[in-house]
């Protein structure tokens, strides 16, 4: 029983990433030539990778190749390779849909940022990210046919694939002779440059020359004499040599950037890289690659397309993202290829095995080597870095206590020093300027900037000339949770504890007793509060609250409770200000008003710290008494 011709309805999502692309993509619409290639050379990778255990599958046409041929007449460019190949199920599977997860969502996001209109560079992104590379032939072609065979199939199992990018496609059984996948582009009026020889070639070299495999183009010369046969030669228009194989004195710049490019589809050039031939104990050889601006789904989830691909002699073997490098350098893209592990290294056997650790550890060291060289030498870069990849470097702190240090190092703040001038500053400039007979490394952490520079906390360290970290990311107070000390200096939040600040501490410390009025407000708060006692931390405002040491920030705890988690009850205490005026009054009030002042005092240090009233009517109604009155 054979299927023959079938038609089918594009996914939704299929039809709405070809509009996006067609309609955004038009001004860089040579990249559908990169991601064919790029297609191709993954087929190949793929076959290469199978062959290791049946030969069977390569022998019958050993070399492994891509081929270029245009047809001006017809106006077809045909990219063929004699890869892998895809079954018939494939084809639907593959090229009919979207099937990764989160694909969905993340259009609605770059919809939602305008990126159908306006935002042609997240559309670029998109392409080959989320395995849209293929439709990319639909921005410059009218009609798309593929034909293709798998590895192993015989005559007989051959696919054809069609479609004018209208919203369905079509699928027959043919006999195909030869085992791979051809494309052929029916190219749309005025996109003839794609069939002249010369601007395929220069195409390859810039976007694919360093691909493993040969990338052959057809050029034809038309005969000198009139009616004489023209003359057809396949020529390799690629390096056809692995890049980082090379010994880094063979390699320009512009090799680095090319190659970088092909591996990631960033259209622009990566920050900073470091390639390294290791011999001796350990053979392999590692390029690394540190991009200028993170992928759309970077944040979305853990994708194995993140990270460093591994290779053993030459052989693509698989994205190796978790093994070759902890979740928080995920941004780091590159090669690593081995010539001491086996090539039928399964993930498993790389998650126990020895030579892997080593390389995972010196791959880890490398990375941060490079960011510090960034941030030591080329100040800009490091600032594009930071903003990309800043709060993912921060899960280091937490992922990675060996390396804490070094992390700690390339950490930037904003601090109460610079904020003005939206500057930010790395612990040791921090450091740096400590006073002379302070110990500690001040922070606070809130949920947004503002609200860490207005929190009544800071007002003694202001007052003393004491710089405090701001922190406001979300990750910063799990991160900080995690982190001690820097440099032989306790990092302290100014909102949890005592506040020490050497001198005059120990005089106070001993204080008298509670004065009565903190014992009245307490009463009146009851479970509310911890405590209430006098500040020493507060000069402007009337009262603040206070955790304990080993407390989760309030903000925190907020975002936690909304999200469903149980949390331990602990409660902060309110400090107050015994100077204040209000405090002043408050001391002076009886019965309902005592009450009153004390309700307005806690709910103004609730509002302050950032939280919600519990009975915001109430706050209001005894203000406006009190304004009245
Ligand atoms: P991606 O390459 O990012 O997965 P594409 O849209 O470029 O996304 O391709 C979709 C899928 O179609 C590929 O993952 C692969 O399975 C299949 N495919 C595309 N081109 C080829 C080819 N030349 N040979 C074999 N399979 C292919
Ligand atoms: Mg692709």
């Amino acid at each position: 029983m054979t299927q023959t011709a079938e038609k089918h309805a594009f996914q939704a999502e299929v039809q709405e990433v070809l509009n996006l692309m067609t309609h955004s993509l038009y001004s860089n619409k040579e990249i559908f030539l990169r991601e064919l290639i790029s297609n191709a050379s993954d087929a190949c990778d793929k076959l290469r990778f199978e062959a290791l255990q049946d030969d069977a599958l390569l022998a019958d046409d050993p070399e492994l190749r891509i081929e270029i041929e245009a047809d001006p007449d017809k106006r077809l460019l045909i990219i063929r390779d004699n890869g892998i190949g895809m079954t018939r199920d494939e084809v639907v599977e593959n090229i009919g849909t979207i099937a990764r997860s989160g694909t969905r969502r993340y259009l609605e996001q770059l919809k939602a940022n305008g990126g159908e209109s306006a935002d042609g560079d997240s559309a670029e992104q998109l392409i080959g990210q989320f395995g849209v590379g293929f439709y990319a032939s639909f921005i410059v072609a009218d009609n798309v046919t593929l034909l293709t065979r798998h590895a192993g199939g015989d005559a007989g199992e051959g696919v054809r694939w069609e479609s004018a990018g209208d919203g369905t496609y079509q699928v027959d059984d043919i006999e195909l002779p030869r085992r791979g996948t051809e494309v052929i582009l029916h190219l749309k009026e005025g996109e003839d440059e794609f069939l002249q020889a010369w601007t395929l070639r220069s195409l390859v070299n810039r976007y694919s020359d360093h691909i493993g495999f040969p990338i052959r183009l057809k050029e034809t010369t038309p005969s000198e004499e009139e009616g004489g046969d023209d003359t057809v030669e396949w020529n390799t228009v690629n390096q056809a040599s692995a890049l980082w194989t090379l010994p880094k004195s063979d390699i320009a710049d512009e090799d680095y950037t090319g190659f970088y490019q092909h591996l990631t589809h960033d259209n622009d050039d990566p920050l900073a890289w470091a390639h390294n031939h290791v011999e001796g104990a350990q053979n392999y050889t590692s390029l690394l690659y540190v991009p200028g601006k993170a992928p759309l789904d970077f944040m979305m989830q853990r994708d194995e397309r993140h990270g460093l691909k591994l290779y053993v002699k030459r052989v693509f073997i698989m994205d190796a993202a978790e093994q070759l490098l902890p979740h928080y350098l995920r941004f780091v893209r590159g090669v690593v290829d081995s010539r001491d592990l086996p090539l039928n290294v399964s993930r498993e056997l790389l998650q126990e095995n020895e030579q892997v650790r080593k390389i995972r550890a010196a791959v880890v060291k490398r990375s941060l080597d490079l960011v510090t060289r960034l941030a030591n030498t080329e100040p800009d870069k490091f600032a594009t870095f930071w903003d990309q990849f800043g709060t993912v470097l921060k899960e280091g702190i937490v992922e990675d206590m060996g390396n804490q240090e070094k992390v700690a190092k390339l950490l930037r703040f904003t601090s109460t020093k610079d904020v003005s001038a939206g500057d930010v500053v790395s612990l040791d400039d921090y450091v740096g300027r400590m006073k002379a007979d302070q110990d500690t490394i001040w922070y606070i952490t809130a949920d947004n900037l503002k609200a860490a520079q207005h929190s009544p906390h800071l007002e003694l360290f202001r007052k003393e000339g004491i710089e405090v970290l701001l922190m406001h990311e979300r990750i910063d107070e799990w991160m900080m949770g995690y982190f001690p000390e820097f440099d032989g200096k306790p990092l302290k939040s100014v909102a949890k504890g005592d506040v020490n600040l050497g001198e005059d501490s120990e005089t106070e410390e001993e204080d008298a007793e509670t004065p009565e009025v903190l014992k009245r407000m307490k009463d009146v708060l009851g479970d509310a509060v911890a405590d209430v006692r006098a500040s020493k931390r507060l000069t402007d405002s009337a009262a603040c609250l206070v955790l304990g040491e080993h407390d989760m920030a309030l903000h925190l705890k907020r975002m936690l409770e909304q999200a469903g988690q149980e949390l331990p009850d602990s409660k902060p205490t309110l400090e107050v200000n015994l100077g204040h005026p209000l405090l002043e009054r408050l001391s002076e009030a009886e019965g309902e008003s005592f009450e009153d002042w004390t309700r307005i005092v806690h709910d103004q240090a609730v509002l302050a710290e950032g939280g919600q009233l519990e009975d915001p009517a109430a706050f209001v109604a005894r203000i406006n008494t009190l304004l009245v009155g």
